[in-house]
């Protein structure tokens, strides 16, 4: 089964009103095993909501239009699916008289407009709204030779969503076949999207009844397994299948296989391993240390650390060597070394990390380029550093970091 969302309501084309009500949407949808495989939204223009309409009533099962329910001038939802339907309106008696009690109840007289909410599209049946005035519709009938099922719902995403779990969801349980959806998301670490499609795509490509995608953000890879079927375990059998192929193939980058975050995956690993972190970063400013303490719990593991920006705190904090600064530049392997020794020493942790780095838009030279980061792990027997070449804004490099140091902590205890 497939639907359509149209989203009606002009502030929805402009840059301050975003459509969060697809989003809804689509998940209740995607429960049910049916694909949302349009959005439109459209301004509250009368011939605009007809011709989307009847474009969405050519090509999917399923209508779903929302907003435009109310009683002004600019809600026309309601006229312009019956005329794309080719259908009358009709008032209903019962909701004209529901909306008189309403307002009568708050001593106000209702204004004339506002009856216009008691208009049903001919053979459509009225989805009370326990949050509001307008009432949704739902209409199951017969375009061509196609059952349709179109459903109106009203904008304010409050009313909606209510209107869906209580009214929709029986209804659409009820008339579609029982599908089943499983799910998995795998994550990936500081790997580029390009690398990790061209090793995958061999794989999923050959899993037909597994919707894959990828997603990138800064610093993480995510792959979204989806599988429907009629029984839910051999949905979710496919998605396992296909989930230890790809494990197969990325085996340690993939930090997680069940939704986990990656500073949840770090804490986890901690934890588990009786081991603890201290922290000294300049560039990130106290991201890493953010990062980790935003996860409950993680007092278990993370002690502190030191935001040491300038020369002298990174020298006192973290006792850096006051001529290693001089000698190799606040911004150099040794120094990220040094940070990362001498906050474990100073902390009594099972491993220090440092970061150094220039975070950029300024700062930057021929010898040191903006982007260019130092982390280091020192666990008591050795030090690791990785030395990277960040690409992107201020934000996204700090962000990097703190991602490149997580991922090396995750490696060294998994
Ligand atoms: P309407 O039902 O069109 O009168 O919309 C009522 C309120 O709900 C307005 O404040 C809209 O901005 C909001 N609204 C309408 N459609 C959406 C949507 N798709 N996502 C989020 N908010 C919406
Ligand atoms: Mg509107």
């Amino acid at each position: 089964m497939l639907a359509e969302i149209i989203a009606v309501g002009s502030e929805l084309l402009t840059p301050f009103r975003q459509d969060t009500n697809s989003l809804f949407a689509t998940e209740q949808f995607n429960s049910l095993g049916v694909t949302v495989v349009f959005k439109t939204i459209v301004g509250d223009r009368r011939p605009h909501l007809v011709q989307a309409v009847s474009l969405a009533l050519s090509r999917v099962d399923i209508v779903c239009v929302m907003g435009g329910l109310g009683p002004t001038e600019d809600d026309i939802t309601r006229e312009a699916v019956a005329e794309a339907l080719g259908v009358r309106l009709r008032r209903n008696g019962d909701l004209l008289a529901a909306l008189y009690k309403r307002f009568a109840e708050r001593r106000a007289s209702m204004p004339g407009n506002n009856s216009k909410q008691a208009d049903m599209i001919d053979g459509a049946e009225i989805l009370p709204n326990a949050n509001g005035t307008a009432p949704g519709q739902w209409l199951d009938t017969v375009v061509g030779e196609h059952r349709k099922l179109v459903i109106l719902l009203p904008g304010p995403p409050m009313e909606l969503k209510a209107m869906f779990t209580a009214e929709c969801l029986p209804r659409l349980r009820a008339a579609l076949p029982p599908r089943h959806i499983a799910r998995r998301v795998l994550k990936m670490a500081m790997l580029p999207e390009s690398e990790v499609d061209a090793r995958l795509a061999p794989i999923y490509t050959r899993f037909n009844d597994v919707e894959t995608t990828i997603l990138a953000h800064a610093g993480e890879v995510q792959l979204h397994m989806q599988c429907t079927k009629a029984i839910l375990e051999v949905a979710q059998g496919r998605v396992n299948e296909l989930a230890s192929r790809v494990e197969e193939e990325m085996e340690d980058a993939i930090f997680s296989s069940n939704g986990e975050s990656l500073e949840q995956i770090v804490l986890y690993y901690l934890e588990i391993r009786g081991a603890t972190v201290a922290v000294a970063e300049s560039c990130t400013g106290g991201l890493l240390a953010q990062r980790m303490t935003s996860i409950s719990g993680s007092s278990r593991s993370f002690l502190g650390g030191a935001v040491v920006y300038t020369d002298d705190l990174k020298v006192q904090f973290a006792d850096v060597p006051e001529d290693l600064i001089e000698d190799k530049g606040a911004v150099s392997r040794e120094v990220a070394e040094a940070l990362a020794h001498g906050i474990r020493r100073r902390a009594q942790s099972t491993i220090g990390v440092g970061i150094t780095g220039i975070a950029g838009p300024t700062g930057g030279s021929e010898a040191k380029p903006v982007g260019l980061v130092y982390i280091a792990l020192d666990d008591g027997k050795e030090i690791n550093v990785c030395e990277r070449k960040f690409r992107g804004d201020r934000e996204r490099v700090r962000w990097l970091a703190s991602q490149q140091a997580l991922d090396m902590i995750r490696r060294k205890f998994m």
